[in-house]
């Protein structure tokens, strides 16, 4: 993170040991020459003997060490696991949470820590949120469920019957381009960019960002659109605030947030999921 962060918001961040800021800045302590992540444990300096600093290579250069408490130097690692780890989850076979830590050498349940702290949400979660993405398309080009079951990367129907929930309608019906099915729409803001949902009176069909009505129209051709109330609205906005309320680190790639994000509104609208 180059930016420079307003001295004031550091602060409270760095008062409140707020883990979030974790990477977002470094705080240099002058009268101990050492540099700190926001979380650290170690007691607070008095607010005149600190300097907001955007990174740990700029505290260096200006003749900080490192804390050996909080290990701010881990920072850049832990983000770029998570990272590495979230692009295999969105693979066609998302590894096991072992094989996930092993690869990104980190052990598992320190990683699943981690990688929760950062996004949220769970590895399985964001695995799972990747793999109903591609359900949808899977259903389209399949000449049956069986088919797209397998398509999809599933090696058990159960998971893939407990997946196409998040559709709002059958399988069947969604490889019908949403035959039957009435869709209500609703386009708002999020932290992350305008978001589309849209759901029928089963549930909520689908969480798209960047969409319009035109990408619903193509996601369920022969279906009903609607846009939706006042109702559905508030429904909308409720969720949004659940989800926006936990999201995760601000400095990880925004595509990353994003299917973080979809998780947790999934996990918003489907408690039991
Ligand atoms: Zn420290």
């Amino acid at each position: 993170m180059s930016a420079t962060i307003d001295p004031d918001t550091a602060w409270d961040a760095f008062s409140r040991r707020d883990r979030t800021f974790d990477g977002r800045f470094v705080v240099a302590v002058r009268s101990t020459h050492i540099y700190c992540k926001p979380s650290c444990a170690a007691r607070r300096p008095r607010r005149e003997h600190v300097a907001f600093l955007p990174d740990a290579a700029a505290a260096r250069a200006a003749g900080y060490r490192a804390c050996r408490r909080c290990l701010p130097d881990a920072v850049a690692r832990d983000r770029a696991a998570v990272v590495a780890a979230a692009a295999l989850l969105g693979g066609d076979a998302a590894p096991p949470l072992a094989a996930l830590a092993a690869a990104v050498e980190y052990a598992p349940h320190h990683f699943h820590r981690l990688f929760h702290r950062l996004t949220s949400v769970t590895p399985a979660a964001y695995a799972r949120t990747c793999r109903a993405d591609r359900v949808l398309a899977a259903l389209r080009g399949a000449d049956n469920v069986t088919a797209a079951i397998y398509a999809a990367g599933y090696a058990a129907p159960s998971r893939f019957y407990a997946d196409a929930t998040r559709l709002g309608m059958t399988p069947h019906a969604a490889a019908a381009g949403g035959a039957g099915e009435t869709l209500r729409w609703t386009r708002l803001a999020t932290p992350l960019g305008p978001l589309l949902l849209a759901a029928t009176a089963r549930g909520w069909s689908r969480f798209g960002f960047d969409e319009d009505e035109a990408n619903l129209r193509a996601a369920f051709p022969t279906a009903t659109l609607r846009p939706g109330d006042a109702a559905d609205r508030a429904r909308a906005t409720t969720l949004i605030a659940r989800a926006a309320a936990v999201a995760g680190d601000a400095s990880l790639p925004p595509p990353l947030r994003r299917t973080a994000f979809r998780t947790l509104l999934h996990k918003h609208a489907t408690p039991d999921s």
